[in-house]
């Protein structure tokens, strides 16, 4: 039998390597340092190709159904610690979900790079549960490139870089809507805990932030937290002291300025978005391009609403990557448009809002990104919260002027916005 002879050959070279590993320290005095470094190193090579062997040898008995045949009904992981005990320690369970991943075609990268040798059976375990976790959010086709993308960044990496990947990948590779729809979500479990005061007056608190909101207090903190010497004396105070500090003064300073209006608003946030972005809102993704913290994927709406706003700046791309700009002085409103503004609006013109002018946006009626002019009727005062909530439902309002004067009017019907510009577009010649 030709097939058994070729697995007596193979099992009688594991024998083989196995009693070369055990003689080995013995003789360890005779090598040089040198030569100790390139053990380790073919050691290594040993090993890895012990644990690919070990994934294929899993595969195989999976396919034939081993693990259920046994007279104990076992799982596959409690088959493989049953016939190698050196699995009980741990691991086991990424042998056995690294295996059955091969099944799905789109693990194929994953698959050549166990085989060959470049990737750790722990590191292809994130790698698969990475994948199967976004493979329902990708678009078509894309799936075997952006698989063979994280085995690249993991081999190089480690498997930490490859879960840090998730939000580049669906602004680049996701089905449209995907990356907006996880930061909305997202944005639901933003919160500050209360102070949690020990003996000392120290307070506690705990922060969690949504993409956008850590790209915008990044920004801000950024060059307030950076070291100040002292007449040559060097900053001792240590990086969360200093971010601390910063973040009380931002809050100092905001309340400090009270009602007054900034005649220049002040530059927090550089983003970067593709013009396709930014006219359809639906594809795409804006990318956060200064301070520490550059290279956040914010989604398309939010780019959008972010255009409206004085605090940031996006540097708009068109699609050959290069700085189209667009014009910022007229997107955005001037100091005594923005006084005229407040004196008319007074607070926030979402129905029932009364949230004060001074922590409000001020939003483009018309979308500046859809050709919105920065007048004053295309304006209205909205506070953070509304503004997200017009972007989100794509509401649209309009300036009306009755006995009171001028105010705005909202509809507040789910993609009103979007009617209002196919009658916008309607009425426009082509
Ligand atoms: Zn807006
Ligand atoms: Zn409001």
């Amino acid at each position: 039998m030709a097939g058994g002879s070729a697995l007596d050959e193979h099992r009688s070279a594991i024998a083989d390597a196995v009693s070369a590993l055990r003689a080995l320290p013995a003789d360890l005095w005779r090598a040089g340092g040198a030569a100790l470094g390139e053990l380790a190193g073919e050691i290594g090579g040993l090993h890895q190709a012990c644990e690919a062997a070990t994934v294929a040898v899993v595969r195989e008995a999976v396919e034939r159904g081993e693990p259920r045949r046994d007279e104990r009904a076992m799982t596959p992981v409690q088959w493989l610690r049953a016939h190698a005990p050196t699995w009980r320690a741990g691991g086991a369970a990424q042998v056995v979900a690294v295996a059955e991943a091969f099944a799905v075609p789109g693990n194929s990268p994953v698959k050549a790079a166990v085989q060959g040798g470049s990737l750790p059976v722990r590191s292809a375990a994130v790698v698969v549960a990475e994948a199967d976790r976004l493979r329902p959010l990708l678009a078509e086709g894309v799936e075997e490139a952006v698989v063979a993308g994280m085995v690249e960044v993991t081999e190089q990496h480690g498997p930490g870089a490859c879960r840090q990947l998730r939000s580049a990948i669906l602004a680049r590779y996701g089905r449209d809507g995907v990356l907006q729809r996880e930061q909305d979500a997202a944005r639901r479990f933003v919160a500050l805990s209360r102070p949690r005061v020990d003996p000392l007056g120290l307070a506690e608190y705990r922060l969690t932030l949504d993409p956008e909101g850590r790209a915008v207090l990044e920004a801000a903190l950024g060059p307030l937290s950076a070291p100040r010497p002292t007449e040559g004396e060097r900053d001792l105070r240590s990086g969360e002291r200093r971010r601390g500090e910063a973040l009380v003064s931002l809050v100092r300073r905001a309340v400090a300025a009270g009602d007054q209006v900034g005649p220049h608003a002040k530059t927090t946030l550089l983003v970067q978005v593709p013009l396709e972005t930014l006219r359809t809102g639906v594809t795409g993704a804006a990318e956060t391009v200064a301070g520490p913290e550059a290279g956040v994927h914010l989604a398309p709406e939010t780019a959008r609403r972010l255009a409206c706003d004085a605090q940031v700046v996006p540097v708009v791309l068109d699609g050959v990557a290069e700085v189209a700009d667009l014009g910022r002085a007229r997107r955005l409103f001037t100091g005594g448009q923005t006084r005229r503004l407040w004196l008319r609006d007074r607070h926030c013109t979402y129905p029932g809002c009364d949230m004060p002018a001074q922590w409000t946006d001020a939003h483009h009626l018309v979308h500046w990104a859809d050709g919105g002019a920065t007048d004053l009727c295309n304006a209205a005062l909205l506070c953070e919260r509304h503004h997200t909530v017009v972007h989100q439902r794509r509401l649209t309002g309009e300036v009306v002027s009755d006995g009171e004067g001028q105010r705005v009017k909202w509809d507040v019907t789910v993609g009103s916005y979007d009617l209002r510009l196919a009658q916008l577009a309607a009425r426009e010649p082509a």
